[in-house]
């Protein structure tokens, strides 16, 4: 054990905990856990079962998880690799859900994250602040674009925008434009699934059906998709409609009553929309002139996944009114997300003694997961995290690319480490098979048959961690070429060379 490990030390002497020895590393484990930690470990079946007796799974057909596909149980990773309780190997193919950008098995994050808790997990986030967290604000701070400086911490993604959405609205009504309450997204998009992040997501049928009405006051215009344009028009003739139609939106609906437009720089839950150059240029222009807040969605795209800290920056000199980012903000390792702000919209929050935001969230700023996201940063800048995933995906660019020799690759886009593959029919008409024709779960089938996990419809969304080897990068493209012949074989397509 390292000997300025002393919080883990005196963890282990004081008995709460015991170290698991890895390496030249010790993994802190608590003591009321360490038995079951190695009983786990020698009955994956009972772990499987248990897991379908008690877990409910977020947004899966139980049907499908418990009959057909089985439940899987992961135990450990590393690096780019997943092992389930049975010890096989998976590529993370997703990096989870966009968020393991450091990568698996970060043991000096296990012991940042254990210090901090041993040291103070926890104070009113209502009150107060606590060391790790101020750090980690001024981090923040240093690396997102221009002057976006004031953090307001909170645990995940939906909560980022949920803050973010309120701080837009509460911000218009301090400024005296009391009636600036509605929110412009796009469709396509992706939110969060509290109730001001799914009203805002760009999919309403499947929330509208069971937790309806949803908030009132959003408006939604189309989302900058090139490959399936709602305007049916083409780059560059299009004069980019899909800029223009959020400003006539905001026209039609009176500027006076927009609070603020949300977007993410590259939409990615529903499909990886990379928008053209022009597109969020103008959306920052579109919505300055008309004192309306423009609120960047990074959540996904942030902390590396493009090919730059922040996908914002793909567009040189925008600079958002409000920022949001969690998932790749600490690689996972602990819950943490944040609303960035400008200072001149934090202005009015501090303008007198009785301003203050009237939103708060417990976990907010939590002191051991403010020490895992310092820790992820500071692996970021020694590893070259983020310049590395540049270069790797203009690399895996090619390999995607080619792809496309396949009648059924309609579309392949993506940056940095964030990548789609788009199915169609025909490449003519770009119809879709449908998420559970026989050919889309033949290639969910054969990827994950050869231990490549991600998620897999008329898009295969791709995104593994940014630490990824070259070498498993053209696994995954070799896996999923494979995967496609097998599937055009059996609609009796053939492939093309
Ligand atoms: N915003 C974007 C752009 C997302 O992609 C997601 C989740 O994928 C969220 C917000 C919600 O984040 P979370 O699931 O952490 O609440």
């Amino acid at each position: 054990m390292n000997d300025d490990k002393t919080g883990i030390r005196e963890a282990i002497e004081d008995g709460v905990g015991i170290a698991v020895p890895d390496g030249d590393m010790s993994l802190l484990i608590p003591q009321e856990l360490a038995s079951a930690y190695d009983a786990d470990r020698a009955a994956p079946q009972q772990m499987t079962q248990a897991a379908l007796a008690h877990v409910w799974i977020h947004t899966r057909n139980w049907v499908e998880l418990a009959e057909q596909e089985g439940m899987r149980v992961f135990d450990r990773g590393e690096g780019e690799f997943l092992y389930d309780v049975y010890g096989t190997q998976y590529i993370d193919g997703l990096s989870g859900l966009w968020v393991v950008n450091a990568g698996h098995g970060r043991k000096e994050i296990a012991h940042a994250m254990a210090e901090q808790a041993a040291k103070l997990a926890y104070v009113s986030s209502f009150a107060f602040t606590n060391v790790p967290a101020v750090q980690l604000a001024q981090r923040i701070a240093q690396f997102t674009p221009g002057d976006l400086e004031r953090v307001f911490f909170c645990s995940g993604g939906s909560e980022a925008v949920e803050s973010a959405m309120k701080i837009a609205k509460q911000y218009q009504v301090l400024k005296g434009y009391g009636k600036r309450y509605k929110m412009i997204a796009r469709r396509g998009s992706y939110h969060g699934a509290t109730f001001g992040a799914m009203s805002l997501t760009g999919s309403r049928t499947p929330y509208e059906k069971y937790y309806g009405p949803l908030m009132s006051g959003v408006r939604h215009v189309a989302w900058p998709n090139c490959y399936r344009c709602e305007f049916g028009l083409t780059y560059p003739s299009c004069n980019v409609q899909c800029a223009r139609a959020v400003e006539q939106m905001i026209e039609f609906e009176g500027p006076e009553t927009v609070a603020a437009v949300i977007a993410e720089p590259i939409s990615t839950a529903q499909g990886t929309v990379v928008p053209v150059p022009e597109y969020i240029p103008m959306l920052r222009e579109i919505t300055e002139r008309h004192g309306v807040l423009l609120i960047l969605d990074e959540v996904i795209n942030g902390w590396g996944r493009t090919g730059k800290y922040f996908a914002t920056e793909h567009s040189p000199g925008v600079v958002p009114d409000l920022m949001t980012m969690a998932k790749g903000l600490s690689s996972g390792y602990a819950p943490i997300a944040a609303a960035v702000a400008r200072p001149g919209i934090f202005e009015p929050f501090s303008a007198d003694a009785k301003s203050a935001i009237s939103h708060g969230i417990t976990f907010g700023g939590h002191a051991a997961a403010a020490a895992a996201a310092l820790k992820n940063i500071e692996i970021f800048e020694r590893e070259g995290l983020v310049e590395r995933a540049a270069t790797m995906g203009a690399y895996w660019k090619t390999g995607l690319h080619d792809l496309k020799k396949h009648p059924t690759v309609g579309d392949v886009r993506g940056i940095g480490m964030l990548w789609a593959i788009e199915f169609v029919k025909n490449k003519e008409t770009k119809e879709r098979w449908g998420n559970d024709s026989a050919f889309i779960q033949c290639i969910k089938r054969e990827t994950e048959r050869d231990g490549l996990i991600t998620r897999t419809g008329d898009i295969v969304q791709l995104a593994p961690p940014l630490v990824t080897k070259k070498e498993t990068i053209d696994r995954i493209t070799d896996i999923l070429d494979r995967a496609i012949t097998a599937a055009e074989h059996a609609e009796g397509i053939t492939t093309g060379m």
